[in-house]
């Protein structure tokens, strides 16, 4: 902190006025969002003004992938980037992943960073490194069967792409060497039902990854307990009620907040990172000294709508979902009833009513939430391949619940 108020324009003016830097005044120090970085990219182009150090010190290169406006440029300095790497190689390590593995990275050769974190932690913990990019699915797979890799690193999406593509186009042997898939890129491998599909389809152990490019590898998994550990050794990690800065109480949900501290180029002082978890009022079952997060990244607080002053995922309805076995097309609609209740309604392909009634009584115990469920014919829904057009919020801007970052306990 104290290097960056002298050095670095963006923070010197944040932090300006603040007494001290020790670590007990951290709730002192100002919060920063992707919006702050946003606005100061566009003021200051084309990296923006949080740079400690003169241009020529920076080495790498990495970019948010702009699915909500510009991408954000990071530049890091090679100290910064070696300390990366090493975050990424604990990661590896906490899924048994090491020198004796062979890894395939299943990404393109592109600006964001989970590549390239990927690559270097690898390299990190000894391992082979094989890079999948440039290749199409079956490829991939005959590059996994003939070189026999024992680790795939990649989206939990692609996990279950590749699993198909291996049984629609005869590739099944792929599956035979692979132990270990260590996911990353979007939440999905800390959700049971997504790692059990994961895991039974390839018949591999499936693990779980956090990061993102504003701030580094930050979480490990658990091996014993399932999903992440905060890696509390580089990281300040705060979990706070959205929209405040106080924090959750243990077992609490709230937005994961972070201070990186090996990154000094392009530093991420208490960065708002947009992610839900849940925290855990006790340790871990293995008794690891990191905080737990045992759901791993419940989601996005961009996605969070707040039903009679609850915090409902989309994401989590989808996997009641599927939890009780249906696959087809669905649509969530929150709407507020005549009695100004807010309600939920889910439309979904089901052809028998127990279904539908299975729906609502999981929906009840798992997430606490009341729902009707609408059985309709499949076809009537649109085909979505975006999960955002899948959610309807009809109720009339304003009323309590309707703004995405209201505080709620
Ligand atoms: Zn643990």
């Amino acid at each position: 902190v104290a290097l960056v108020r002298r050095t670095n324009p963006f923070q010197r003016e944040r932090l300006a006025g603040i007494a001290s830097s020790a670590p007990a005044e951290l709730e002192a120090l100002p919060l920063t969002t992707k919006e702050d970085l946003a606005a100061d990219q566009l003021a200051h182009p084309p990296f923006g003004s949080n740079l400690t150090f003169a241009p020529d010190a920076y080495a790498h290169l990495h970019q948010t992938s702009g699915t909500t406006g510009e991408p954000l440029r990071i530049l890091q300095t090679a100290a910064d980037w070696r300390w990366n790497r090493a975050c990424f190689a604990r990661a590896l390590t906490a899924a048994g992943i090491g020198a004796a593995d062979r890894v395939g990275l299943a990404f393109s050769f592109g600006p964001y960073l989970q590549y390239w974190s990927a690559y270097e932690g690898a390299k990190e913990v000894g391992a082979l490194v094989v890079p999948l990019g440039g290749m199409d699915s079956a490829q991939r797979l005959e590059t996994i069967r003939d070189l026999r890799l024992s680790a795939l690193v990649c989206t939990p999406t692609y996990a279950l792409r590749l699993a198909e593509v291996a049984r629609s186009r005869g590739l099944e042997a792929a599956f035979a060497p692979v132990e270990t898939i260590l996911c990353l890129g979007e939440p999905g491998a800390s959700i049971p039902s997504t790692r059990r599909q994961i895991e039974g389809a390839w018949s591999a152990r499936c693990l779980d990854h956090a990061g993102m490019a504003e701030v580094g590898a930050f979480a490990y998994a658990c091996a014993a307990g399932g999903g992440l550990h905060l890696n509390e050794d580089e990281f300040v990690c705060e979990v706070l009620v959205p929209g405040t800065e106080r924090p959750v109480p243990p077992g609490g949900r709230g937005e994961l907040v972070l201070t990186a501290l090996g990154r000094a180029g392009c530093p991420a002082i208490r960065y708002r990172t947009g992610d839900v978890v849940d925290t855990a009022p006790r340790a871990c079952p293995a008794g690891h000294a990191h905080r737990w997060l045992p759901n791993g990244i419940v989601g996005r607080t961009d996605d969070m709508v707040v039903i009679r002053g609850m915090n409902v995922f989309p994401s989590a309805i989808e996997q009641t979902l599927r939890e009780v076995g249906v696959h087809g097309e669905y649509r969530i609609t929150f709407y507020t009833d005549p009695g100004a209740r807010d309600e939920v309604r889910i439309q979904a392909e089901i052809a028998r009513p127990d279904v539908a009634r299975a729906v609502e009584d999981r929906t009840r115990q798992r997430l606490g939430l009341r729902v009707r469920v609408v059985p309709v014919r499949p076809g009537i829904l649109p085909k979505q391949e975006l999960k955002a057009r899948r959610v309807e919020d009809l109720r009339p801007i304003g009323r309590p619940g309707t703004e995405s970052r209201r505080p709620t306990a």
